[in-house]
């Protein structure tokens, strides 16, 4: 069977940025970068190491939406194909380097590679159904609000599958009275539905040691703006970020804050240090003490015994608390996207939590165990 339309595929490539929710990942959201890197880059903790610290750009809502009519090319020389060969499953196994390249995935040219993953891409949503989208990358609410909504209403017309479009967003962005609520609401109505907000922790102290650049005001007034303007609010916190000194603290704030805004998803990502940031030089310098792991426990009872949401709280990461049974590891919490429903499951998650105590705590895998993953 001829397949010119596998040969035309070679063609089309769109930028794709380095990170995104895991959640995301899930859903096999197809990936829009809508800005390059980080506008803030200088959270001790980060310093925006997963996008290589490189230079924050804007990019026009033309070259934008060129990558959008890539994406679309690309899903329909896919279809195609799938009709050609009786489905997508038959369709999948011609996804594969060797197939569109002749060559080992490791042997791709930069300018294949990046064909490579935007074939895989569009080849995964559509696979799972093509509803769900995510604009990378750190804070795409930084854009002109009539550029996104131009770019977004540009995606549902090329994709009017889409049910859900997401995008990570600074507090500080939210926050900021030049970002209204109008224009909030307008972004929504255009059809961008989720927001991942980094809010790390809710305690003043911690925010500015580790150089946040928002205030836990702000992070209650962007959360619950995002909220009435209609979004669903998934909000991350770092256990063990405040070390030995300001567990405590950060614990409570951190419930405090989460109270206030009441988002729809609380996501727990257990603070690891990451090279190349300060954070790490001072934990290698004995200056920042990490939590061991029944302290890092201890330490999420007390935010879980404080919380008082009615969203759920998700452990939807592999660096969360997990344990040695045998060979194996076993997460404490499940892993899943959409975790417990509070306040219905919260005396489970405590009960988990309480079972962890009990587990001996040399079988836990340690923060410092995960360091050379660089996460
Ligand atoms: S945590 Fe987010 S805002 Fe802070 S430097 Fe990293 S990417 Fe930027």
């Amino acid at each position: 069977m001829s397949l010119p339309e596998l040969e035309r595929l070679k063609e089309y490539s769109f930028e794709i940025g380095p990170i995104r929710p895991p959640s995301e990942g899930g859903s096999r959201s197809l990936l829009i970068r809508a800005t390059r890197n980080c506008p803030w880059n200088l959270c001790k903790f980060c310093y925006g190491t997963p996008y290589n610290r490189e230079r924050f750009q804007l990019r026009s809502a033309e070259e934008i939406k060129r990558d959008i009519d890539t994406a679309k090319a690309i899903s329909e020389l896919i279809k195609v194909i799938a009709k050609k060969l009786g489905g997508m499953d038959w369709a999948a196994r011609l996804i594969d380097p060797h197939f569109l390249c002749n060559k080992d995935f490791m042997e791709l040219d930069e300018k294949e590679s990046k064909n490579f993953q935007s074939v895989v891409n569009v080849f995964n949503w559509l696979h799972s159904g093509a509803k769900s989208a995510f604009l990378q990358d750190a804070n795409s609410l930084v854009m002109r609000t009539n550029e996104l909504v131009e770019v977004i209403r540009y995606l549902k017309q090329a994709f009017p599958s889409l049910e859900r479009i997401t995008s990570y967003a600074r507090a500080k962005t939210l926050a900021q009275k030049t970002k209204t609520l109008e224009e909030l609401k307008e972004l929504r109505k255009a059809g961008l539905s989720r927001l991942h907000v980094g809010l790390e922790t809710g305690d003043d102290e911690l925010l500015k040691y580790v150089n946040k650049g928002v205030t836990s005001e702000e992070h209650v007034l962007a959360g619950r703006k995002a909220k009435e303007a209609g979004f669903e609010l998934s909000e991350y916190w770092m256990p063990s970020l405040g070390g030995k000194t300001m567990s405590e603290q950060h614990a409570r704030n951190t419930a405090r804050v989460l109270n206030e805004i009441n988002p729809d998803f609380v996501r727990s990502r257990r603070f690891v240090p990451r090279k190349a940031t300060s954070l790490f030089e001072e934990w290698r310098k004995g200056e920042f003490q990490l939590l061991s792991p029944h302290e890092e426990l201890r330490e999420i009872q007390t935010m879980i015994e404080n919380l008082e949401i009615t969203g759920k709280v998700c452990f939807d990461h592999f660096i969360n608390p997990a344990y040695r049974m045998g060979s194996d590891y076993v997460w404490l919490f499940k892993q899943d996207y959409d975790g417990y429903k509070f306040p219905e499951e919260k005396p489970k998650v405590l009960d988990l939590i309480k079972y962890g105590l009990g587990i001996d705590e040399s079988l836990f895998t340690r923060a410092e165990d995960l360091v050379e993953l660089s996460l």
